[in-house]
């Protein structure tokens, strides 16, 4: 039987082989139709979740369907639009300047390479890596928020550090499953093991990887 102070890679192996069965489909809850749309909501998702972006995204690229489109647009009516995202001043200023970017570089699209990605406005490693996985089928290690707290309880990272999840996850599990172990950690972090309620702290909930978990930081 699996403990939880066994070496990283077998835990994460052992995470994966639970998780990946239960929640098996690998894919960002956000809508979209194109990879602009996707990277433009993922842009859109920060700091908040992917429900309220989901509210105003029809709306949105009803509007500015391209990124041709979306690179004309007056900031204020982007603004107004995704103002229930929260930050909206700083998004609408974000996403129009990477609509501009992606024509100005890479003829509308979105770009080819994780690095090239990077250097968009409002693009970090989650947004990046989540529409590389998706639109170029590359191994992505998407550490947003839900993904950080699970793999800080199970004692896989050290500390809130999102760089630093990716890293280990990158350096003890296989590049094949990195994208499927993203999404199914990124359920169970959103629908078990919560902020606020983790299962294993109620009576009867239950956690699938409760005989694996540190619970560091969980407080009984
Ligand atoms: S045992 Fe608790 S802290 Fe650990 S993953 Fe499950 S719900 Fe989260």
């Amino acid at each position: 039987m699996p403990g939880a102070s066994q070496p990283t890679p077998l835990l994460l192996e052992e995470v994966h082989r639970r998780l990946a069965s239960l929640w098996p489909d690998a894919h960002p809850l956000l809508h979209y139709h194109s990879c602009f749309e996707l990277l433009i909501a993922v842009i859109l998702s920060a700091q908040t979740t992917d429900e309220q972006v989901n509210m105003v995204t029809g709306e949105l690229f009803g509007r500015f369907p391209t990124a041709e489109k979306l690179a004309l647009a007056d900031i204020a009516e982007v603004e107004r639009i995704i103002h229930p995202v929260g930050f909206f001043h700083i998004k609408a200023r974000h996403i129009i300047d990477t609509a501009k970017a992606l024509e100005a570089r890479f003829g509308g699209d979105i770009p080819p390479t994780l690095e090239e990605m990077l250097e968009l406005p409002g693009v970090g490693r989650k947004t990046a890596n989540l529409v590389a996985s998706a639109c170029h089928e590359v191994p992505g290690i998407i550490v947003d928020t839900h993904v950080l707290r699970v793999l800080c309880r199970l004692g896989v990272c050290p500390k809130k550090d999102a760089a630093l999840a990716e890293s280990i996850v990158r350096a003890n599990l296989s590049p094949e499953k990195h994208t499927q172990f993203s999404y199914s950690v990124n359920r169970h972090g959103k629908f078990t093991c919560t902020a606020r309620k983790p299962a294993c702290m109620q009576a009867g909930a239950g956690c699938p990887l409760e005989d694996i978990c540190s619970k560091i930081g969980v407080k009984g």
